[in-house]
């Protein structure tokens, strides 16, 4: 029964319309991620025990909730959640967090709330959400695993199984391509993408890709980190021609 107690780090939360899932919807970030990707826009959110950020005053990147928290505040806010709208929870890595977040979702959908999930696909149990997600993303930064552990930290192989089990079980399912200068953005990649997509039974899910933007890079420092990338940048044109090779493809992709 301590599972039932196990508070949730959260780093913040607010209402938010059409970005992370349906509608307007009250989105979650969760403390804690296993990967460290350098492009990150959250990195005061990598740490799962939280962080103190070098802010004036300075601050701590998370606080401490209860599922039966979360989900209240998730049923007080539905008559906001037009459109399709409903809870999204996601991070950092929300499955990090893997006991009280089935619990907040469990809790979420008992109480007739539209669930939604953005997860790293890392987790070896995440399959077993399924049942309680009603629209699952999943990020998928590259189709190689070597380049995908250097640039990650971990290799892609239980992420490549779980796309393979949500594209086989789900029809709510969006995969983003972060795109990255000097990462994964080639023509070449995209042909590699469209392949590796394929392989994993595209037919049944969307792709969205999201621009590489610096909007987090300050947040490195208050973190103490350094910000390590560089040009990585993405010209309209070759953003125009990494989605024109998936769509010739036949990738369903999403505007963004
Ligand atoms: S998976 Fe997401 S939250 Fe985690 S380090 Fe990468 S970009 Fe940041």
């Amino acid at each position: 029964m301590n599972d039932v107690r196990q508070p949730l780090r959260v780093m913040r939360r607010g209402m938010n319309f059409s970005q992370d899932g349906p509608g307007n919807r009250l989105v979650i970030h969760l403390q804690g991620c296993n990967l460290r990707c350098p492009w990150c826009s959250n990195p005061e959110s990598m740490p799962l025990e939280g962080i103190e950020l070098q802010t004036n005053p300075p601050r701590r990147s998370c606080g401490i909730m209860y599922p039966e928290e979360l989900a209240a505040e998730a049923e007080a806010a539905k008559p906001l959640m037009f459109g399709g709208g409903g809870v999204t929870l996601t991070g950092g890595e929300p499955t990090m967090q893997y006991s009280p977040l089935r619990e907040t979702l469990e809790r979420c959908k008992n109480a007739g709330i539209h669930t939604c999930v953005e997860s790293n696909a890392t987790h070896p149990k995440l399959q077993e959400l399924f049942t309680l997600i009603d629209f699952l993303i999943l990020d998928c930064k590259h189709y190689n695993d070597m380049e995908h552990k250097r640039w990650t930290g971990l290799d892609c192989r239980q992420i490549n199984e779980n796309l393979r089990l949500a594209a086989e079980k789900r029809t709510q399912l969006l995969i983003r391509i972060p795109l990255i200068g000097g990462v994964n953005a080639s023509p070449d990649d995209a042909r590699q993408f469209a392949r590796h997509f394929k392989s994993l039974g595209a037919d049944v899910f969307a792709a969205e890709v999201l621009r590489y933007h610096t909007y987090g890079q300050p947040k490195w420092a208050q973190c103490g980190l350094e910000y390590a990338m560089r040009d990585a940048e993405i010209s309209d044109e070759a953003f125009a021609v990494f989605c024109g090779i998936l769509e010739e493809a036949q990738i369903k992709l999403c505007a963004t």
